[in-house]
């Protein structure tokens, strides 16, 4: 069978950078190394660096001393900054830079007195964490997340300041150009989705067009990946899996010719584990 990975697919800088600081951080100290939360959102990798490093994934900082704590990428708010502090933690801040740029964007725009609109998953780490800055920035700021495009046009508010969940889908942003172009509002919008969310999610999209089967592999709890099973699926049979135990022969009856792509949370040992067993149908 034809095996074609997307041409940018899998493991960000972003990610890469975390998983950089957390290892480097855990090879250095004699401190146990915890991450809070999940440091990215790929269950093989974090079990990975539990096994190989003694990384250790904490849920909340009560109660936990003498510990080093990696910030995970999608950020947190300021008040975890503060309590890590307190708590004479050593944090090791693995926050992206594309995330900070997206609080950076909030706060400006909260700052300003601009009613504030984050498109993303309300209940997704990097969604409360922009939200936790902004609201550091100005308490009375008025601010909503909404999940999609769509919502936001609906409720048509008078005034407006957008700003995108990093990995949200593009060719949403640019829907929302396009619409406040074409009715001439007087809203403001920052394009804070990041280049590599962008660059896979274009690669993806091409990529379905061409193939008769889909595979997207990466974290079930990645919204990237879900976000890149969604376009694929526009265009070719799709299927999202997180390890190579969940491919099923059954999907590639009758296909030639099979694409991979994978969030940008994925390794790329799970990616090649996953191309491997395809070809050996
Ligand atoms: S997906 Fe984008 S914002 Fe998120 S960690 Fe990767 S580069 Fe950073």
């Amino acid at each position: 069978m034809d095996v074609e990975i997307a041409q940018h697919s899998g493991f960000c800088y972003g990610v890469k950078e975390a998983i950089k600081l957390a290892t480097e951080t855990a090879e250095a100290s004699d401190r146990r190394t915890v991450t809070f939360g999940p440091l990215i959102h790929n269950p093989q990798e974090i079990e990975r660096l539990g096994r190989e490093y003694g990384i250790e994934r904490v849920d909340a900082l009560d109660g936990l001393t003498d510990a080093n704590v990696v910030i995970r990428a999608h950020g947190v708010p300021p008040e975890e900054f503060e309590r890590a502090a307190v708590q004479n933690l050593a944090v090791v801040d693995a926050t992206c830079r594309f995330v900070t740029d997206v609080q950076n964007a909030a706060i400006d725009f909260c700052r300003k007195g601009y009613p504030l609109y984050i498109v993303g998953e309300p209940q997704h780490p990097e969604i409360v964490g922009i939200l936790g800055h902004a609201r550091r920035e100005r308490p009375d700021a008025e601010i909503h997340v909404v999940e999609t495009v769509d919502e936001l046009i609906a409720a048509n508010p008078a005034r407006a300041a957008v700003v995108f969940q990093t990995t949200h889908e593009y060719a949403k942003y640019k829907r929302l150009e396009r619409h406040i172009r074409e009715h001439t509002l007087p809203w403001k919008m920052k394009n804070t989705i990041c280049g590599a969310t962008k660059s896979n999610q274009y690669a993806a999209d091409e990529l379905a067009r061409r193939v008769d089967v889909m595979i997207v592999i990466g974290g079930k709890n990645s919204g990237n990946t879900r976000r890149l099973v969604e376009l694929c699926a526009m265009h070719a049979r799709s299927h999202h899996v997180e390890t190579v135990a969940e491919l099923d022969r059954g999907w590639f009856e009758g296909a030639t010719k099979v694409g991979v792509t994978a969030g940008a949370s994925t390794p790329q040992w799970v990616v090649d584990d996953v191309v491997a067993a395809i070809e050996s149908l």
